[in-house]
């Protein structure tokens, strides 16, 4: 559907401070808003801000964000016109996404079908593999039933391999296997394991890589045919495959090659007819790209990418939806300077437990090339239910030394009191010779703490 029209007012079918960044470009391209809300969120700083606020449910994200009837309910008593999911939650749900439109609404991102294809991981890696984009290598599609023939497909591929869940998410449903003796039992059990988590006990196999960075390429996709790729971010420093700081542009990449692997995804892109933002990830190891898999969504991350391409993202999901066409074209996108993202957790910084609870005193930073979201302020309670992000911290500089220095400061100045955060742990990250020295593979972070706690 090409036509253009505005929306009167969005539904965000979200909290925190997505909520609160989509509400924000929400009224900057003169869009009413409507602020769905557990009871938990009912004080939220983008509940009070909304036009039309709704309390959709308890706390609990099932009985909440998480129900597509009241969501749906919610849109229909409020008059609104499209529902932004934001990332997590209903975002990546394509039942969700053809139930609003099936409701005569705009879903705020790519269609049910595109999110289907994608979300399969054997199905995506089929579609980019036919667009011409790099995956890592492995079995084409599912394992095949005999066990005979896994081996011999594992042998070809080469030891380590990972055996992992089609419908696998969230860091779960794969396993790594060393050697032969170990791979039947491997299969039997990730496939149970994928059966009780996914309901999709389907199985297919990848060469595992030892020392890979994760790097991924953001696109963005109007209605009109029109794909364009926004560089390229690196979120390599994780923990339990959460990503803990993310940079963009990915350091020590050549851009001729960043610009090859960003052309094939924004053609894979047009292959399948996909529209709004979305983001590819890859491993890449050795001066190679591999696929794994895409988010067919907006990302925590997405901020460094805006700060380095001078693009809005979201109010390009919002105008995209709209119909409008994209008016920008590839050669207009560069990559100025560096920035860099901490995740702000409210969690013990030695343990991980969450700290939910009153945030007594919430002092931000400021200064040239820092930016914060955030969604929480002084007299702030952070309910226990949810995620535990209270806020990301971007520094911009125009080198990487100056987004570190101007990150560094930002760090030293913001003060929480109440609960505990992860400050301490970006802090002394940021201090570290080899994250400096930048380009730390996938693995290092957790190498780092696991020597942080030793005697
Ligand atoms: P999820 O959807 O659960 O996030 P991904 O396929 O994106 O699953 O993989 C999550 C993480 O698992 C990756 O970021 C990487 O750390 C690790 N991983 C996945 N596939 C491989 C592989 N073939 N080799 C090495 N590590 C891998």
């Amino acid at each position: 559907m090409n036509g253009q029209r505005r929306f009167g007012r969005v539904l965000i079918a979200n909290r925190g401070e997505i909520a609160l960044r989509i509400q924000r470009a929400c009224r900057a391209l003169g869009l009413e808003t409507v602020a769905v809300h557990s009871e938990a969120d009912a004080e939220s700083r983008h509940v009070r801000a909304a036009d039309i606020a709704l309390c959709i449910g308890p706390p609990a994200a099932s009985r909440s964000y998480l129900d597509p009837d009241a969501l749906l309910l919610a849109a229909r008593a409020t008059g609104a016109s499209a529902i932004h999911p934001g990332y997590g939650f209903l975002s990546e749900n394509a039942d969700f996404a053809d139930a609003v439109e099936a409701a005569g609404l705009t879903f705020i991102g790519p269609t049910g079908a595109s999110i289907r294809l994608m979300g399969d991981k054997i199905t995506a890696k089929r579609a980019m593999r036919a667009a011409g984009v790099p995956c890592v290598p492995g079995s084409d599609g599912p394992l095949p039933p005999a066990l005979d023939e896994i081996h011999a497909l594992a042998k070809q591929v080469g030891y380590p391999v990972i055996v992992k869940a089609s419908g696998g998410g969230g860091g779960r449903g794969m396993r790594v296997v060393w050697t032969e003796g170990d791979l039947a039992e491997a299969v039997t059990l990730t496939a149970k394991e994928a059966q009780q988590a996914f309901g999709n006990p389907t199985l297919y196999l990848e060469r595992f890589m030892q020392k890979p960075r994760h790097v991924e390429i953001q696109v963005l996709c109007d209605t009109h045919g029109t794909a364009l790729w926004l560089g390229a971010r690196d979120c390599s420093l994780q923990r339990r495959h959460q990503k803990v700081i993310e940079e963009a542009p990915a350091p020590g990449i050549p851009p001729a090659l960043i610009a090859e692997i960003g052309e094939s995804c924004a053609e894979a892109c047009r292959r399948i007819g996909y529209r709004g933002a979305g983001t590819f990830e890859f491993l890449y190891e050795d001066g190679i790209f591999a696929f794994i898999e895409m988010n067919t969504r907006v990302q925590v991350e997405h901020p460094i990418t805006e700060a380095t391409t001078g693009i809005d993202i979201v109010c390009a999901q919002l105008r995209i939806a709209q119909g409008e066409p994209l008016d920008i074209r590839q050669e207009d996108i560069l990559t100025h300077g560096h920035a860099i993202e901490c995740r702000i957790n409210a969690e013990d910084p030695l343990s991980f437990m969450p700290s939910p609870g009153l945030v007594s005193r919430w002092d931000l930073p400021g200064g040239a090339g820092i930016r914060i979201d955030t969604h929480v302020t002084a007299g702030y309670t952070v309910p226990p239910y949810y995620d535990s992000l209270i806020g990301k911290i971007i520094a911009h500089g125009a080198t990487r030394e100056q987004a570190i220095a101007r990150l560094r400061v930002a760090l030293a100045e913001m003060r929480v009191e109440g609960v505990s955060t992860n400050l301490p742990l970006h802090r002394d990250i940021l201090a570290d010779p080899h994250f400096q020295a930048g380009g730390v593979d996938i693995h290092y972070l957790e190498r780092w703490l696991a020597e942080r706690v030793a005697p």
